[in-house]
């Protein structure tokens, strides 16, 4: 029934009277930096957009940011974090979403989270809940989820076609771990690699050989060998690289899009090197540790002190080190992350004093990446200002399906923006940079610049070194199916 004049001009009236005035942020004269050039302009947002990129843009803004003489990046992100896990000696990891403050105050807006199986799960309800359970209202920064197999069942298999429907494009198997729930064998890998290219779902692949590190861990034990510098003498870089070419050869052979994450030995590198070469479709990302960090921090006889770097695949020589900044250096490598893992010095790490195979793997670093990156990167000369935004913020969202929403400074794209400035130095102290758990690897690092402001969908989330944002004000931002790594 059609509503009386008197009705509608009711509704009109209410609809205005409720309408709620676009917050106008407006940052002015900063050099704004993408993954393919740079050039002074002012960024306009509305809400939570970026509405206008240009000259002099003179409009009334409810907040003026003069960003003279800082860099404007796109938000950086992270495309491989382990928030509010398991991690591997079977605990809850102490890195609650509550702790992704530590992210926003380092200049990441984005993490691309693992959610795992949660036991007796299945992998869509696992992702259900660490969305509207494990995250909701605690999550500081915007978080894309990768899924991750830690039951193989029929379920397991099933399920991976209705990843996409809820907003999640690709999945994690873990060729390492053996023995534990972690742990797919290569028929199990094979499938997943099937299912998940019917379905547009990239493969991720944690390529370590788990027979050869079983077998050496035991010969580590029983020749009285538990210090945990034997963490790297049971994991040397041939079991990386053998599983890295086992990859390549099952993706090649499946024609299944595949990522081999956290990439740290030459060997590695190489197989997607030639990979690429053959046009394959595999990719493949190093982290901040690999590119910065050697075995030697491994040796120190302080139980605590070698423990905080036990990390797998384990840290390396200078060589494959510098064998990652070629990587990243010539295309071969695409992403720079840092496998945050919130495993504690005071509990978890203690599981291992006796005996390094007990150590759970994996150190903290979401919230040191990007500065640690620009100073080790950019500043010394290594890489250009472009490339480290392409590593960092604009191929991660690409990988994932989540770009030009994120990643980089454009009209239309989300208000996520990153003022950094180089005109000063720091240096990393966990007090600065509060983690929620009791070290920072990279305690003491002069920095070169600093991260000044941060905006999340524009609003103003860090600002002079501090967190201005709320538990809460990160969210789920869903992926698209057939990302990067499908494309021809
Ligand atoms: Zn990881």
């Amino acid at each position: 029934m059609p509503k009386s004049n008197t009705d509608m001009k009711g509704e009109k009236e209410c609809t205005f009277l409720h309408s709620v005035k676009a917050m106008i942020t407006l940052i002015k004269n900063g050099n704004v930096v993408t993954s393919d050039n740079e050039f002074t302009a002012d960024v306009l947002i509305e809400d939570e957009k970026i509405v206008a990129v240009g000259k002099a843009l003179n409009v009334p803004a409810d907040k003026v940011i003069d960003a003279s003489g800082k860099y404007v990046f796109p938000g950086f992100i992270d495309q491989h974090t382990h928030f509010d896990a398991l991690c591997n000696s079977g605990d809850l990891d102490t890195a609650p979403y509550e702790t992704s403050k530590t992210a926003v105050l380092g200049g990441t807006t984005t993490i691309v989270d693992y959610a795992p199986q949660d036991p007796g799960k299945g992998l869509l309800d696992s992702i259900d809940y660490r969305i509207n359970v494990r995250a909701k209202n605690k999550a500081c920064v915007d978080f894309a989820l990768h899924s991750l197999i830690t039951e193989v069942n029929d379920r397991m298999f099933d399920e991976i076609k209705e990843l996409p429907k809820i907003g999640v494009a690709s999945i994690k198997a873990f060729m390492a771990y053996k023995g534990s729930r972690l742990h797919v064998d290569d028929g199990t890998l094979v499938k997943v690699m099937a299912e998940s290219k019917k379905a547009g779902v990239t493969t991720f692949v944690h390529a370590e050989n788990a027979e050869i590190i079983d077998m050496l861990q035991q010969d580590c034990v029983k020749a009285g060998n538990t210090a945990p510098k034997y963490h790297a003498v049971s994991r040397p870089p041939m079991v990386e690289t053998e599983a890295a070419r086992r990859a390549v050869y099952l993706a090649e052979q499946m024609g299944a899009p595949t990522f081999i994450v956290h990439i740290s030995t030459k060997g590695a590198r190489d197989a997607v090197a030639e990979a690429k070469a053959k046009k394959l479709p595999v990719y493949g990302e190093t982290c901040t540790q690999y590119l910065t960090t050697t075995k030697e921090k491994l040796s120190n006889p302080d139980f605590n002190e070698a423990a905080k770097y036990v990390c797998s695949p384990a840290l390396r020589d200078e060589d494959d080190l510098e064998a990652m900044w070629e990587g990243i250096k010539d295309g071969t490598l695409s992403a720079i992350v840092s496998d945050h893992c919130g495993i504690d010095l005071a509990t978890l790490k203690q599981v291992g004093r006796d005996n390094f195979v007990n150590i759970p793997n994996g150190a903290p670093g979401v919230g040191d990446r990007v500065p640690m990156i620009w100073t080790k990167g950019v500043v010394s000369g290594k890489i250009s200002k472009q490339r480290f935004v392409e590593v960092c913020s604009a191929l991660p969202a690409k990988i994932n399906g989540i770009y030009p929403r994120k990643g980089t400074i454009a009209v239309g794209s989300d208000a996520d923006v990153v003022i950094y400035d180089p005109n000063c130095a720091s240096v990393i102290r966990l007090e600065d940079n509060p983690n929620g758990i009791d070290y920072n690897i990279y305690e003491g690092t002069k920095i070169s610049g600093k991260v000044d402001t941060v905006l999340l969908r524009g609003k103003v989330v860090a600002e002079g070194g501090k967190f201005v944002g709320r538990l809460g004000d990160g969210k789920f931002i869903p992926s698209k199916a057939f990302a990067l790594c499908f494309e021809k």
